[in-house]
């Protein structure tokens, strides 16, 4: 085996450099501190060599997580943590505890959320994202605007760019539901469905219920056999409740401006709405 010279006053920039040149970077940064720490409370050489691998492990367990979250195309980043249950009683926290298990991503099982504009889909779908990166997997994010947009786009044939929404763990599918689609971009969605059936779970947004899905499709026969596939192994949330986005607004005062007729208004002192 190659190594350096041996010259006993190098030893600690010997190990540095082995270190370095066996990309374990974070050991080196932390080198100092840990020996030094070491020696001052006389801990033993296993638990000094835990210690470097554990800053090296989480250190690349924490970049990992960085670049997946990147990567996966969030509209924006939150968490459960961050979701106010008691505005919106339609969300069962038990359920929600359930998915964050992520035992639905093992079995390629799909998660429906239903609900009205502003009620949290898109914000559980995030969460849900984020808890399947921390867990070491991969998550993508899109509506379905834009991976109807992505497809139709440039040369390149719909096959190999359908990969990019096939090769992650979880699919987030935004936004189902608020405009008609084609015939060419329900066979698109058709292909996507299908090609994920019972290998990698859907989590799919939708402002319409089930029962309004026809409408979306230019056939029954093609809005079936989504519904077939998407449904089979999955989980339905609907959300009924008011959206959170107006809530915020009201709490502004943003609403009572708006609503309030001018001469109601007559300049008096604007009371809080929500
Ligand atoms: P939609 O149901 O239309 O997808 P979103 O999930 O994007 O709505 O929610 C709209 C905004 O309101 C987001 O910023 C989201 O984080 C926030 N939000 C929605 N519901 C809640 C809630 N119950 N607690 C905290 N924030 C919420
Ligand atoms: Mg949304």
């Amino acid at each position: 085996m190659r190594r350096w010279p041996v010259q006993p006053v190098l030893v600690e920039a010997r190990v540095r450099a082995g270190l370095e040149a066996l990309r374990l970077g974070r050991m080196a940064d932390a080198l100092d501190r840990v020996c030094e720490r070491a020696s001052r409370e006389q801990r033993s050489y296993l638990e000094l060599l835990d210690e470097l691998l554990e800053v090296e492990q989480s250190g690349r367990y924490e970049r990992n997580v960085e670049i997946k979250t990147r990567l996966a195309r969030l509209p924006y980043h939150k968490t459960m943590a961050d979701f106010d249950y008691s505005f919106q009683p339609s969300v069962d926290k038990k359920q929600i505890a359930n998915l964050l298990t992520l035992r639905f991503l093992e079995h390629g099982e799909n998660v429906i959320l239903l609900g009205p504009p502003g009620v949290g889909k898109s914000h559980i779908a995030v969460a849900l994202a984020l808890e399947t990166i921390t867990k070491g997997y991969t998550a993508y994010f899109v509506t379905l605007q834009h991976f109807i947009d992505y497809l139709a786009e440039g040369p390149e044939p719909v096959g190999v760019k359908l990969r990019v929404f096939l090769r992650p763990k979880l699919l987030v599918l935004d936004e189902v539901g608020y405009l008609p689609l084609s015939r060419e971009a329900a066979t698109w969605l058709f292909e996507l469905v299908a090609r994920r059936y019972e290998r990698g779970s859907i989590i799919l947004t939708s402002n319409k219920s089930y029962g309004d899905w026809g409408s979306l499709f230019p056939d029954l026969a093609l809005a079936s056999a989504i519904l077939d596939r998407l449904l089979h192994h999955s989980t339905t949330l609907t959300i009924r409740g008011d959206s959170y986005r107006l809530k915020e607004k009201r709490r502004a005062g943003l609403f009572q401006t708006v609503e309030r007729p001018p001469e109601a208004a007559g300049g008096g002192p604007h009371e809080p709405v929500a």
